[in-house]
Formats: structure tokens, C-alpha cells, sequence
């Protein structure tokens, strides 16, 4: 019995319309009773069973509200995609009300005549498929933007372009840069740069120094993209592209009482040291959890390993896309590369990711993890390597996956606003209507997660599911039925298996006595509701993270309460994102 310091709080008991449990044992309840302090569940099922279970208990009932597991996104970039997304940073993205070039250029024109004389402007998420945008060059850009630094990042994160007063402010204007190892800047016929530059490296030369200049307070970006996760119901999410430069700012946002995302990290393999362990001050919010790989690159600018070719279309033309078939020269690593990545993070403990779109490149993973998973002795063992996106891949390589004990997490997303053109346009409707073939993952044994990249597209996750159970893309338009699934396994998708994925699902994922209470109010009960309608009809009314219901104007406060100064430089090295 405790005689000193304050005492411990009294229970939880929250009463609602209905609790999706997603424990198979026991799917639905009525009542669920926590500890606020530590948010560890005393029961879940009536009202009667958590009165029994937690004595003394604060009765909070929330009439029509329906609970379910906080959702789980396991693939996502958060403090990058608030930097490069989130204001002063502008999100040109089509699916954020910029539908075509028209749209953006329009925007342009508003901001250049707005906004104060020689301020550098920097925009992230052109896509030239979906826009039917141009490859814009500095004279373009010069028309309209005369005078101030401007870079327009791409969607796909492999391009950047951007004017000449960007070059002047890099001295680049008379002594134009070499090319970095691995990249390349488009260069005019008398060697004058030509205001693009090509994937990573030559990409954050470009932005580094205006995005160094215009997020001033990357932490404050960061902090918004949090919310705008939580906006949409999930409280647990991953870093892909963790690197060092991060970890203060992870730490300091996870640091937060309202903070509303745990966030598990993958260190870049391409770092050093990136085996390395991370000690965290609260695990439980901020932990490193593996190694991300690369396989191939995107299928919207030509770079996934794809078996196939793209269709001779106008718009695949206009987007400058080489037809291929790319196969395995698409790969950014050989498979004796990408071995010695295995050998070296395999025996330390880490669970692998790889970024992974093309079938090509799914064949090479899966050669990779079958030799990986035989030399280390991880065959049969509960391992979780991990597959990202998979965009186009065959029944049997699923299948082969779940035979190796595989986890896949797929991105619903480039069916919803790809889908259209993948199917007919981009690739023949046998190919492109089966893009994102999560029917067959399912078939084949695995149990996916779903995710939307980070700024790669919005999060979310009822969209998500609402597509994959409808097989509807963003134009209300079937492609491929057969891959349909049930609301079940898509509900599962966005928990347990995301929970599972990212080895949480000890405390994550379901809501069953002795796990911890992370919790999304719904508006209604999805299975009551048209599935053509869930992104609409459904909404997020708050969610809960260990027990606490997540103030996210309390969370802005306590952001603003940080000092910013050791973060002022976390923009210059944000990373562009994975390419989903
Ligand atoms: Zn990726
Ligand atoms: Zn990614």
C-alpha cells in the first residue's frame, strides 16, 4: 500500500457504441478499461466485465462514438515529409487541389506577385504523369519566376528543378558544378546548367541551400505533419529513411505529452554505422527497429525493375519515361551488393527493409533473403524481414514470400491516384488493373499492411481501405475486381499486421487486457457503412496514445515551448523520400 507521493490514478473505463477489438478471440465489445497512468488495458469487453475488472473506475461514455486499435502505418518518412510538405514549404502535389499544370502554374503566378521581393519559394510534388506537367528548365522558370530562388521538388523525390537566381545564389550562374558520383545536373549545349537535376545527390545540392533558407523552423514542420497522421487516426508509425541528422528531432517531438505518434526507425543502409544500436530515452514512443535497403526505384519516372514494358503512349512519352522493359538493370545494387548489406546487419539483429516496386526486383529481393535467411540461420524463425510497395508483383512471388516468412507492406495509394493510367495507358489492362495486388497477397498467405510513403501521398488510411475493399480508384472507376478483399483483412491491413510489421504487436494493434490502449474514434461503425463511402462518410473524432486522449492544439503548444536553435540546420539535410 503506498503511503507517499501522490496516489495512483483511478482507472479508465471508456463506454462506446461499439469497439472493433480486431482479437479474433473476442471482435467486439462495448467497454474497455485502461490505466491512464501507463495505458495498459484491465479489460475490454461490457460495461459489467471492466467495472468487475477495474473498481473505482471513471466512467466516460462516448455515446456514438466507435473505437478501434489506434491505426498503424508502418511506412512512412514523418519529420522529412513535414519539412519538404508543411508550410513555408508548398505541397504542389495533384492530389492536394492541383489536379494539372495549369492548376500550378496558376499558383505560381499568385505566389510570385505575393510574396515579398527576392524570398526564395520552394515547392515539393510535381508529377509530370498526373499533371501532364513539362520537364520545367530554368528559362521556363525564369518566365515566372524573374528574380527569386525557386525549386520545385518532384513527387518521385529523383528530380528536382529550378531557376537561375538559384544558381546565382550558389555562385552556379558562372561556374556551374560537376556532376556528384551517382547523379547529374541537365546541362545546355554550351555547358550552362539547365535547371534540372537528376536523383539524390544533385537533388539535395539543389534544395539543401533555399530549403536551408526557407523552413526556418523545421521542428514546427515536423510537428505538423505528426498532426496531420493523427488527423487521420494513426498513432504508430515507422521512419524508412532514419539517419543520425533526425534523432534530436524524433527525440524532442516524442519527448512531448501530447505527443501523438510512436515512430519506429530504419537506418539507411547507405549510412555508416547505421548498424549501430540507439538507445532511447522512452522505447515505447522512439525506438530503432531495423535497416531500410533499396532494390529499385519508381515506376512513375521509369526506375522499378518491371519485367514488362510501358505502353507507346502520349502520356507515358510526356513524362519522358524510357519504355524498357528496364528488368534487373533498373537495380541501384547488384545481388552480391545487396548480399554484403544482409551479411553485415543480419548477424547484429536488425530486421531488413527493402524498397521494392518492380517484379524484377521482387525476384532479386526474395534470392537475397533466401540466401540471407539460410546463411544466418533465420530460416523458420520469427525474423519479419520486410518487402515495401510492391507494386507489381505475381502470385507466386507472394507466395514465396510467405513461404520465407516474408512481411509485405503494400501502398494502396499508387492504385488510387495511378490507377487510371496504370491501367490501359501506362501498361496493357491485363498488367496495370492489377497493380497493388493486394487480393493475391492475401491469397497467397501473407497478411499486408498498408502506407502512404510519407509526403509521398495524404495518410489516409480509410481511403486506403475503402479502395482495396472496392477496388475504386480516386476517379470512381474498378480496376481489377478479382483483387478486392474484405473489409476484415483491410481493417487488419491498418493494425494488427502494421503492429505486427513493425514488432509492436506484443502491446500494439489489438485492444485485448494487457496491451496498452492506443485508440481512434470512429463517427460510425465501418461495417454499417456503404464501402464505396468510408473516407467520406467515416471520421476521425481524436485518438489515443497509452491511455491519454491526444490534445493536438496542446501538442502545437508544447512544440512551440522547444527550443529550436539545435534544430535549425535539421532542413538542409532532409532527405527526399523512398518513391513509393
Ligand atoms: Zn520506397
Ligand atoms: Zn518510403
Amino acid at each position: 500500500m503506498s503511503t507517499t507521493g501522490s496516489p495512483a490514478p483511478s482507472p479508465t473505463i471508456l463506454a462506446a457504441s461499439s469497439i472493433i477489438t480486431m482479437d479474433p478471440a473476442s471482435p467486439r465489445a462495448s467497454a474497455i478499461a485502461f490505466d491512464p497512468g501507463t495505458g495498459v488495458i484491465a479489460a475490454v469487453g461490457s460495461l459489467e466485465t471492466c467495472l468487475a475488472a477495474a473498481p473505482g473506475a471513471e466512467v466516460h461514455d462516448l455515446g456514438d462514438t466507435v473505437l478501434m486499435p489506434g491505426f498503424v502505418e508502418p511506412h512512412s518518412h514523418p519529420v522529412v515529409s513535414g519539412i519538404v510538405t508543411r508550410s513555408p514549404s508548398i505541397w504542389i502535389a495533384p492530389y492536394v487541389g492541383y489536379p494539372s499544370w495549369d492548376d500550378v502554374v496558376a499558383l505560381f503566378r499568385k505566389l510570385d506577385q505575393e510574396t515579398p521581393a527576392g524570398q526564395p519559394l520552394l515547392f515539393n510534388g510535381l508529377d509530370r504523369l498526373l499533371q501532364g506537367a513539362p520537364s520545367p528548365t530554368a528559362d521556363m522558370l525564369d518566365g515566372l519566376f524573374p528574380s527569386r530562388p525557386v525549386v520545385i521538388a518532384d513527387n518521385s523525390g529523383h528530380l528536382a528543378y529550378f531557376n537561375t537566381a538559384t544558381m546565382a545564389l550558389q555562385g552556379w550562374d558562372t561556374e556551374p558544378p560537376a556532376d556528384p558520383v551517382g547523379a547529374s545536373f541537365g546541362r545546355t549545349a554550351d555547358g550552362h546548367l539547365d535547371g534540372r537535376a537528376y536523383e539524390l545527390q544533385a537533388v539535395m545540392a539543389v534544395t539543401g541551400p533555399v530549403m536551408a533558407k526557407v523552413v526556418t523552423h523545421p521542428l514546427h514542420s515536423a510537428a505538423e505533419w505528426y498532426r496531420y497522421m493523427a488527423s487521420f487516426g494513426i498513432t504508430s508509425t515507422s521512419d524508412m529513411t532514419y539517419d543520425r541528422p533526425f534523432w534530436a528531432a524524433y527525440q524532442a517531438l516524442g519527448s512531448l505529452a501530447d505527443c501523438p505518434l510512436r515512430v519506429s526507425l530504419y537506418h539507411v543502409s547507405t549510412s555508416d554505422r547505421c548498424g549501430d544500436p540507439l538507445e532511447s530515452p522512452f522505447p515505447d514512443r522512439l525506438r530503432k527497429q531495423g535497416i531500410k535497403l533499396w532494390a529499385d526505384g519508381s515506376p512513375w519516372v521509369g526506375t522499378a525493375a518491371l519485367s514488362f514494358p510501358y505502353l507507346d503512349t502520349e502520356t507515358v512519352r510526356k513524362a519522358e519515361i524510357p519504355l524498357g522493359p528496364a528488368g534487373v538493370s533498373a537495380m541501384n545494387y547488384t545481388p552480391e551488393e545487396l548480399d554484403a548489406v544482409v551479411d553485415a546487419h543480419a548477424p547484429q539483429g536488425w530486421q531488413l527493409s527493402f524498397h521494392c516496386n518492380g517484379d524484377a526486383a521482387f525476384d532479386v529481393v526474395l534470392d537475397v533473403y533466401e540466401r540471407g535467411l539460410t546463411k544466418h540461420g533465420l530460416l523458420g524463425t520469427d525474423h519479419r524481414w520486410r518487402v515495401e510497395h510492391l507494386g507489381a508483383c505475381r502470385t507466386e512471388q507472394f507466395e514465396r514470400a510467405a513461404a520465407l516468412g516474408v512481411e509485405a507492406s503494400m501502398g494502396p495509394f499508387q492504385f488510387i491516384y495511378w490507377g487510371d493510367l496504370l491501367d490501359g495507358t501506362m501498361f496493357p489492362s491485363a498488367i496495370g488493373s492489377q497493380w497493388q495486388a493486394v487480393g493475391d497477397a492475401f491469397a497467397a498467405g501473407l497478411e499486408p499492411s498498408f502506407h502512404n510513403d510519407g509526403s509521398v501521398t495524404p495518410p489516409d488510411v480509410l481511403l486506403n481501405v475503402q479502395s482495396m475493399v472496392t477496388r475504386t480508384s480516386m476517379s470512381g472507376t474498378v480496376h481489377g475486381p478479382n483483387q478486392k478483399i474484405t473489409l476484415d483483412q483491410a481493417l487488419r491491413a491498418v493494425t494488427v499486421n502494421g503492429a505486427r510489421q513493425l514488432f509492436v504487436d506484443d502491446r500494439l494493434g489489438s485492444l485485448e487486457a494487457g496491451k496498452v490502449a492506443d485508440l481512434v474514434e470512429l463517427s460510425a461503425d465501418p461495417y454499417t457503412v456503404d464501402p464505396a463511402t468510408l473516407a467520406t462518410e467515416l471520421h476521425v473524432r481524436g485518438t489515443w496514445v497509452g491511455g491519454r486522449r491526444i490534445d493536438l492544439d496542446e501538442f502545437d503548444a508544447q512544440v512551440e515551448r522547444l527550443d529550436p536553435t539545435p534544430h535549425q540546420d535539421l532542413a538542409r539535410s532532409a532527405q527526399q523520400r523512398c518513391c513509393g
